[in-house]
């Protein structure tokens, strides 16, 4: 067991009840108790999967889309090769697989890593041991140089607020306790200027969601790829601009209460595409359209290398995987995949602008 749940309730009975945000990012990545800080969660026997671990094909084709990103932009060298919360590695390690052959692109790559989770971080160290990987706490601290960046499903881990719609202003909702337990609760409705743009479309009661970590980081990798160069694809479920309680919690692969043994489910809420975007283009970079993460592998060519891996393969098999990853019954709608580049450069293939 974690042992979060006393130091919650004494924050709580000290410091009044937690905005959603400080219970997410305590359940997840408290520095001894977290749930990514003390475990692996990923795979069949862990809590839940994610698109590289359900097959290869995945970091093959985005290893592709980004070593054709920095041959578009005249293969500068050195460059960053980055990942925002690399899970098992495996992602990375396919990427590195799929992109040995394109010229000049690993020996001008460094591979920088931004992980928090020191369980993770070992896995990763053993799936990426031949890379010399150089791992970081936060993105800030990654070097200044052209960057090649891939965030997946990492920015639906980074903790959000709840506001509900009360007249004209809003109510948030927080973590309390009513005696032993966590219980949620609502803070009295205020106007916050924070949320004035979602006054005039939302109805009463209508519960939106924020994430300034999001929208800082978005930022953060807008203003380096602006200043230096580079493209960031950041895959995640979620949608533009969504309205709606979207806060779960996961464990061994079922939904569970999300405020039941803190710190021993996956905690994590849609990702809003529209803030990432509107931050990176507040930081001087362009950020493309959103897009289907089953329509962006279909351009990447999935279809052309499921053929192949199926051919030399277990046919069968290659072919669930590739539906698990596609079709707009199973991830390829509900997760959606979005770019962020230098202006005045070319998007990133399988992904456009705007008309
Ligand atoms: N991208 C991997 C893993 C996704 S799980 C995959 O697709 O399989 C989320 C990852 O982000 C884990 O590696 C977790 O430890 C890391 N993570 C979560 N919150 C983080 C934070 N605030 N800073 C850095 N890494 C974080």
């Amino acid at each position: 067991m974690s042992g979060l749940l006393p130091l919650l309730l004494r924050r709580i009975r000290q410091a009044g009840p937690m905005t959603i945000a400080e219970y997410m990012g305590e359940c997840l990545t408290h520095p001894e108790r977290g749930y990514y800080t003390t475990r692996d969660p990923l795979g069949r026997a862990g809590d839940f999967t994610t698109a590289p671990e359900i097959s290869q094909m995945f970091g093959e084709v985005i290893g592709l889309c980004l070593a054709q990103s920095w041959l578009d932009r005249g293969a500068p060298a050195p460059f960053v090769l980055a990942e925002l919360g690399p899970g098992r590695g495996t992602l990375m390690a396919d990427i590195l697989r799929a992109t040995a052959r394109v010229p000049g692109f690993h020996a001008a790559k460094e591979l920088h890593l931004v992980e928090v989770s020191p369980a993770l971080r070992a896995r990763q160290a053993e799936a990426l041991s031949g890379a010399g990987p150089v791992w970081h706490d936060r993105v800030e601290d990654l070097p200044g140089a052209p960057v090649f960046l891939v965030a997946n499903e990492f920015f639906d881990a980074l903790p959000v607020r709840q506001f509900l719609r009360q007249g004209d202003g809003w109510s948030e909702r927080v973590v309390g306790t009513d005696g032993e337990r966590l219980a949620f609760g609502r803070t009295a409705p205020a106007p916050l200027a924070a949320l004035a743009d979602r006054t005039a479309e939302t109805v009463e009661g209508a519960l939106v969601e924020t994430c300034a970590a999001a929208g800082a980081l978005a930022g953060e990798i807008g203003r380096r790829v602006a200043d230096a160069g580079g493209v960031a694809l950041i895959l995640d479920y979620g949608d533009w601009r969504g309205t709606g309680d979207t806060f779960q919690a996961v464990r061994g692969h079922e939904k569970v209460d999300p405020l039941d043994a803190p710190g021993t489910a996956d905690l994590t809420a849609h990702v809003d595409f529209e803030a990432i975007a509107s931050a990176a283009r507040d930081a001087g970079a362009a950020a493309t359209a959103m897009i289907p993460q089953g329509v962006f592998l279909e351009r990447l060519g999935i279809t052309a290398r499921a053929q192949a891996l199926a051919r030399s393969g277990d046919t069968g098999a290659v072919a669930g995987q590739h539906r698990r990853l596609t079709h707009p019954d199973e991830m390829g709608d509900l997760f959606k995949g979005l770019g962020i580049h230098k202006r005045g450069e070319p998007a990133p293939p399988g992904l456009t602008h705007d008309a």
